[in-house]
């Protein structure tokens, strides 16, 4: 069943700046979305407008097959976690967690049970009676987590929830986020511009750029079947590698080497001859020396990056500069030479003028 739907979703802000433009999407309950893209992409906006903080300019937002655009905050059932915890710091974690029930009129010991229950699934049990300066930011997060929770709310909105933590404490916040929302089965949207933390939480990932969608799918789908340039060079870490080129005679030249589209791909090749293509390919997918059906390629090695469970190598190949993953204990020596190769069935082409993959 669609829990929620935008369709056609517009924000115009007061000032006539056009935030986000025609934002489609339709969630099911239970679903963990996340929302990614870099700064100012409109991630917050569309969020805000789901929550009814921000008005929707053009387009329907509908919550259980119902138009909800000029619903309240509360009639929405939405709660709400922020980047900033603000909680209120003369209150203890019980008071903190307590607070938005007694609000409700929520009787003293139904509030007791509640309170309880979300300080157990969040680890919080032995804090509730400290006031919010003496927890650390991972368990004051968790208690903007809990207060978010408490509440029996239809769809749980978080906008950037991890992002005043320590790198070792966003990840084990991600998984706690990730189990809480497995044990109440929420359907849940999350904004990130981290795309690690899209790619491990979520079921489904929208990807914003400039307040336009660029592609919606499953981790894997966004991986694997990138729609466009952007997508693919946004997820994955680090980026995958594009060349640009004229194709002449079915090839790209990358350096000393040429890229022949017309073994792999000789439809494309015709279709494209004298025109710009971008060719793709993930520097995990790079193999060292040579294989059968693969791109050969030779290039310099500029630099190497030890990271332990691999090494980063950085190459140039004329004017293009690439990046491989390889075994550490294949890593090669700085100014060498060496040959690699690209499977066929690894190997993305993208349209030179739209980006768009073909
Ligand atoms: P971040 O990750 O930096 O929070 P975001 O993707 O969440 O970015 P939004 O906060 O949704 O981006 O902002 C989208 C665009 O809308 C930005 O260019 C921003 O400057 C603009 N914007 C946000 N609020 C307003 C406003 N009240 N009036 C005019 N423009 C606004």
């Amino acid at each position: 069943m669609v829990y929620l739907a935008l369709k056609d979703v517009n924000k115009i802000y007061p000032n006539g700046f056009h935030a986000v433009h025609d934002f489609n999407l339709e969630i099911e309950k239970g679903e963990f979305i996340v929302f990614v893209g870099p700064s100012g992409c409109g991630k917050s906006t569309t969020l805000r407008m789901i929550a009814g903080l921000e008005d929707i300019s053009k387009g329907d937002l509908s919550i259980y097959g119902k138009r909800a655009n000029e619903l309240g905050p509360r009639e929405r059932e939405v709660a709400m976690v922020f980047k900033s915890y603000a909680l209120y710091p003369q209150k203890t974690v019980f008071d903190n967690l307590a607070y938005g029930l007694s609000l409700q009129g929520v009787d003293e010991d139904e509030i007791e049970k509640k309170v309880n229950s979300v300080a157990k699934i969040l680890g919080l049990e032995e804090y509730l009676d400290r006031l919010p300066r003496a927890l650390s930011g991972g368990q004051r997060q968790r208690v903007a987590v809990g207060r978010a929770i408490i509440r029996k709310v239809g769809i749980f909105l978080m906008d950037e929830p991890l992002s005043n933590l320590d790198a070792k404490q966003r990840v084990t916040m991600r998984s706690e986020i990730t189990s809480i929302h497995r044990s109440t089965g929420a359907t849940t949207i999350y904004v990130t511009h981290d795309q690690t933390e899209a790619m491990t939480m979520a079921d489904r990932i929208v990807v914003m750029r400039d307040g336009y969608i660029q592609q919606t799918g499953t981790p894997y789908e966004l991986y694997f079947e990138p729609a466009n340039v952007f997508v693919a060079g946004f997820i994955g870490e680090p980026p995958m590698n594009f060349i640009r080129g004229i194709v002449r005679d079915g090839g790209i030249p990358m350096g000393n080497s040429i890229i022949d589209i017309r073994v792999a791909f000789p439809e494309i090749a015709a279709e494209y001859e004298g025109k710009e293509l971008i060719v793709g390919f993930r520097p995990e997918h790079a193999l060292l020396g040579k294989y059968e059906q693969s791109y050969l390629l030779t290039a310099q090695v500029e630099l190497t990056e030890m990271l332990g469970d691999n090494s980063n190598v950085y190459l140039t190949m004329g004017n293009d500069k690439t990046i491989i993953k390889v075994d550490p204990h294949d890593t090669p020596q700085i100014d060498s030479t060496i040959e690699f190769s690209i499977p066929y069935n690894r190997i993305y082409l993208f349209d030179g003028d739209s980006e768009n993959r073909i």
